[in-house]
């Protein structure tokens, strides 16, 4: 869902380079494996039955980066596609959403698995209770003390897509590729709304001359009564 992100695919003509993150038209070369027995050929004229796998090289024409795809999967570079987390991310959901980009392309069920972990200790610490507790009543929490719809629906659906990815389910995830890369936009967009602004505007707040700051407490003081 990053804005003109074109995801990388085996033989695509060009995507978003996952080097220089430009659009970019990419060349392809194979290389034929015969792991059975044990050598290689560069030529595309050999016999290519089921004895071989190919590994591909692309080369991003606009930075020059080259990609490793092994039997039609991308196995270099792995954290492809997905945006880095964002510099106030608390370190140990930082940890677990590198984690989750590291096997996103081996496995984007896992990678939908490990987010929804990120999410519940994050959304668990927002409401003040353990870690461990489930994730539904920690946003059930976190919704009636105000949290805004839109993030609601954010968290939840990182949540859904984390239940999907771990019992059977609807979604095939690992068929959507682009569905879980959109979950980690969701992570950031969280992160960054319930964590970064709010301190933000805190610390703006606290600059504010005391007197002032008392009169808007004495406001609302009387707009309760
Ligand atoms: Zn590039």
């Amino acid at each position: 869902m990053k804005k003109n992100y074109e995801s990388p695919e085996i033989d695509k003509g060009a995507f978003t380079c996952p080097n220089c993150s430009a659009f970019s038209k990419h060349d392809w070369e194979s290389i034929y494996i015969n792991e059975g027995e044990g050598y290689f050929a560069y030529n595309a004229s050999i016999e290519s039955g089921d004895k071989y796998s190919k590994l591909k090289l692309c080369k991003c024409e606009n930075c020059g980066y080259i990609s490793f795809w092994y039997k039609k999967k991308l196995i270099w570079p792995l954290n492809t596609g997905v945006e880095a987390p964002i510099d106030d991310m608390p370190e140990d959901i930082k940890n677990l959403y590198k984690e989750a980009s590291s096997i996103l392309e081996l496995s984007p069920r896992g990678a939908c698995a490990i987010l929804r972990l990120a999410l519940q200790k994050l959304c668990n610490r927002l409401a003040n209770q353990e870690e461990k507790k489930k994730i539904d009543g920690a946003i059930k929490k976190l919704v009636e003390n105000g949290l805004p719809k839109t993030l609601q629906k954010a968290m939840d659906t990182v949540r859904i897509m984390g239940d999907e990815a771990v019992h059977p389910g609807e979604i095939n995830i690992d068929d959507n590729k682009d569905m879980a890369i959109a979950m980690f936009r969701l992570m950031n967009i969280i992160v960054e709304k319930v964590i970064v602004e709010p301190q933000e505007i805190d610390e703006l707040y606290k600059l504010m001359p005391e007197e002032k700051l008392k009169g808007i407490e004495n406001r609302d003081k009387k707009e309760q009564n």
